[in-house]
């Protein structure tokens, strides 16, 4: 099929609050698309693996989580596929 013209696709808007990675974004908002939207994974101590839909700010460099509710089940799983970057982390706990 020939795309004549593509759709907006989704986006959302976010503010760069450094969410779940430490804090101290720099409030910037920031209209997030689909590309901009990647994976990154914790493993605990107990073994198990939490995955993250997270983007990073083009302000400051910081990167900041996306509430899952905020994001269609096809960018989720768009985000999987693709796993554009996959970061292991550590994560401070007392950031949830
Ligand atoms: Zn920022």
């Amino acid at each position: 099929m020939k795309i004549l013209e593509k759709g907006p696709g989704w986006s959302s808007k976010q503010k760069c609050t450094g969410y779940g990675n430490g804090g101290g974004g720099c409030e910037s908002l920031l209209q997030v698309e689909a590309g901009d939207v990647y994976v990154t994974s914790n493993t605990d101590y107990l073994g198990d693996t939490d995955y993250y839909y997270t983007f990073k700010c083009p302000v400051c460099g910081r990167e900041t989580d996306i509430p899952e509710k905020d994001l269609p089940s096809a960018i989720k799983k768009e985000a999987m596929e693709n796993k554009i970057k996959i970061l292991t982390r550590e994560r401070n706990c007392l950031d949830y």
